[in-house]
């Protein structure tokens, strides 16, 4: 049987922890758990949360070994991933008929260009490729925490 937290997980992750329907100590005690680079990542993306972005940019920076600008950016394309033409759906509905989004070919997510990249950073577009390995380590780094809180909540949150 599925869980209500994988129910809420599986949607909007921004409407937690009110939908979770845990009570509000059990949460924050779960939450708690998690590795404090995780709980940073949840409060800057799910929360909104502008007062830890510095401490997040920051954290995994050091922790990639990167240059602060691609944590930085890391973050601002995990706060806005969807596919801009079908908002994130994989799908448009074209006259009564459902198909596959073309722009992203149905995976609901943004290709966010060197270009536009280099142009967020203030870089050129020929550094900005040659920071691309240093970008990705620090992108994998963030959604490696974010499923880590997911992994300590599931597991330290109570069951149905
Ligand atoms: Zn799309």
């Amino acid at each position: 049987m599925k869980s209500k937290l994988d129910d809420i997980l599986s949607s909007d992750l921004r409407d937690w922890p009110s939908e979770l329907g845990y009570s509000a100590i059990d949460f924050l005690r779960a939450f708690s758990l998690a590795p404090k680079i995780g709980t940073l990542t949840w409060r800057v993306l799910y929360q909104l949360e502008e007062q830890w972005k510095e401490p997040l940019i920051r954290a995994l920076a050091e922790e990639a070994n990167v240059r602060r600008e691609l944590a930085e950016l890391a973050i601002h394309e995990a706060l806005s991933p969807e596919c801009r033409r079908c908002r994130g759906a994989k799908n448009l509905k074209i006259g009564d008929k459902l198909q596959d989004c073309s722009t992203c070919a149905g995976t609901g997510l943004h290709r966010f260009s060197d270009s536009y990249r280099a142009k967020y950073l203030k870089w050129s577009v020929k550094y900005t490729r040659h920071q691309s390995s240093s970008f990705k380590r620090v992108r994998d780094l963030l959604s490696e925490y974010d499923r880590a809180v997911l992994k300590t909540l599931k597991k330290q949150l109570p069951k149905d």
